[in-house]
């Protein structure tokens, strides 16, 4: 083989490369645009229009995501998971989310977490990566919620749980910085601001705390 072909040949397998790699940079990029913008353009919007509250009877409206029509109105009996420190709130840019799912309270490793609502534990276990040791709780009505980055779980698939119980304490599994619960509700599948469902209950005061009041 000659000088000459050699160099044709690494000129062209060259190109090749270019082209593969380019291709390679655009099908890898176009979903991560794709979830930025539904991200920060969509999911709020969205989010926005799934729970809302009624202003006569403060009731919490469900919407259809589709139609945008209320399908339910709950009074729900709620109470803060947990309580501590509000690192970060529903919305906001963190380190691991363009739109943060939930409300991040950090605290002491090993606090209680409650649910908010009462309901059916429907997930209970572990991933490596994320929500790491997590629970997530259907409350019915195409509601649900998530308590992520526990150190320990004390509930399985299929337990009735009420606002009293302790599913687990806070911890720092998954893709976690620090000792913090994230607290987030899903209408639809689709996260939503918790606050909307807590309404005007002070941050932080979990069942035991507001029981003593009583
Ligand atoms: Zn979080």
């Amino acid at each position: 083989m000659s000088y000459f072909s050699t160099a044709i040949t690494i000129f062209s397998f060259r190109r090749e490369l270019q082209i593969v790699a380019l291709a390679f940079l655009i099908i890898t990029l176009t979903p991560v645009f794709a979830v930025f913008m539904l991200l920060n353009n969509g999911l709020d919007i969205v989010s926005d229009r799934l729970a809302t509250v009624d202003t006569q009877t403060q009731a919490i409206e469900i919407h259809d995501p589709t139609t945008g029509e209320v399908v339910t109105e709950i009074h729900p009996v709620v109470a803060w998971p947990i309580s501590g420190v509000y690192t970060a709130e529903f919305g906001v840019l963190t380190p691991y989310q363009l739109f943060h799912s939930g409300i991040d309270i950090a605290g002491p490793k090993g606090t209680p977490v409650h649910p908010f609502m009462e309901g059916t534990v429907v997930y209970a276990g572990e991933i490596w990566w994320g929500f790491g040791k997590h629970v997530i709780i259907d409350h019915g009505n195409n509601i649900t919620s998530v308590y992520a980055h526990l150190d320990k779980i004390f509930v399985v698939k299929g337990h009735p749980v009420t606002i009293n119980q302790v599913i687990g304490n806070r911890g720092s599994t998954g893709w976690s910085t620090g000792p913090h619960l994230h607290f987030q509700i899903n209408v639809y599948g689709l996260p939503v601001d918790p606050r909307t469902f807590m309404g005007n209950l002070a941050n932080g005061v979990p069942i035991e705390e507001a029981d003593h009041d009583h």
